[in-house]
């Protein structure tokens, strides 16, 4: 194994070539490492690059880098006007639609393997005109990320399999996406829409709409038929119930004893008359409002989040 995987190679000129396109008597290095490699192809043998003496590289590390570097290519031949921007296939937060997102103008350029803030080494890094980073490229090639580096990396990033880019350079389909969220049309649409019912139905009630921390839907109360904001928090529904905080806390949220359970817990109750809208009518039946819902961390994008996904079953209805 090692040097017979190797199926890339540079010229002197920094272009890559693939095992089967190159020709003999030209010289080649190796992308990774810089030193000279040998090309061999013969009727009996599959064309491969090999490294003169010892050496480190790997088919596999040779690989990595070359995805990196073509990745790199492919945003300087977009800064140069001679391609297309790369493209991002990405997927909907919400509904998990495909979309196809440019990479946007404000990449001035890709450097490769920049350290960042925290210490960490990132693949490939987009940054700005003036150098500032932007978001990072993590390649995934088999036993070659280290998983757990990419998962603390300090900026957005998305993680793609070398494979898929030395397939096409300028196409990117994350295997993980940490870049900020993407919304289809249709979500932000519907998203729109129950952002506006909520805000009504916030005004007619006199409760109104927390800006975080509190997720909230529209709902209809059991007893008086009214629509009626409901809220929910992380660790609502957990056994030892989270207290929710006082802070932006609506004034419906209450601590209420409820005969059902036979003990005192946080719950919803109605602005209009005033009755408990028990967790087990909110979250325990399919056509609950809040059906197997559960808020996330108390972070804004999980509060975010959280809001869409709510939105997304207001739209159903
Ligand atoms: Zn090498
Ligand atoms: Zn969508
Ligand atoms: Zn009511």
């Amino acid at each position: 194994m090692g040097d017979r995987t190797i199926q890339f190679a540079c010229t002197p000129e920094g272009e890559v070539v693939e095992a089967a396109q190159a020709v003999k008597g030209q010289s080649y290095l190796c992308p990774a490492c810089r030193s000279p490699l040998i090309f061999r192809a013969g009727p009996q043998r599959v064309a491969h690059f090999a490294h003169k003496g010892e050496h480190a590289c790997s088919g596999e590390s040779v690989l990595h880098y070359v995805a990196k570097l073509l990745i790199q290519q492919a945003v300087e031949q977009w800064k140069r006007g001679v391609a297309p921007a790369p493209i991002l296939a990405r997927a909907c937060r919400s509904c998990g639609t495909a979309h196809e997102q440019r990479v946007p103008d404000t990449v001035a350029r890709a450097l490769l393997e920049q350290r960042l803030p925290d210490g960490s080494i990132a693949d490939v890094v987009l940054v700005d005109q003036a150098d500032a980073p932007l978001a990072a490229v993590e390649v995934r090639v088999e036993h070659a990320v280290d998983e757990p580096k990419a998962a603390r990396l300090p900026i957005p990033f998305i993680e793609v399999a070398g494979e898929a880019v030395l397939r096409d350079p300028a196409r990117w389909e994350p295997l993980r996406d940490h870049l900020r969220p993407i919304v289809c049309a249709r979500c932000r649409e519907a998203y729109q829409r129950f952002q506006q019912q909520a805000a009504e139905v916030a005004a007619r009630t006199g409760v109104p709409l927390p800006p975080t921390f509190y997720r909230y839907t529209v709902g209809e109360c059991w007893k008086c038929h009214e629509e009626i904001l409901l809220f929910a928090w992380p660790g609502q529904e957990a056994e030892e119930q989270q207290t929710p905080p006082a802070a932006g806390r609506p004034r419906t949220v209450q601590l209420r004893y409820s005969k059902t359970v036979r003990d005192r817990y946080w719950a919803n109750t109605c602005p209009c008359c005033g009755m408990l809208q028990g967790n087990f009518f909110l979250f325990s039946e399919p056509d609950s409002p809040l059906f197997a819902f559960d808020a996330g961390e108390d972070t804004p994008e999980a509060f975010a989040d959280d809001l869409l996904r709510l939105a997304a079953r207001v739209a159903t209805w």
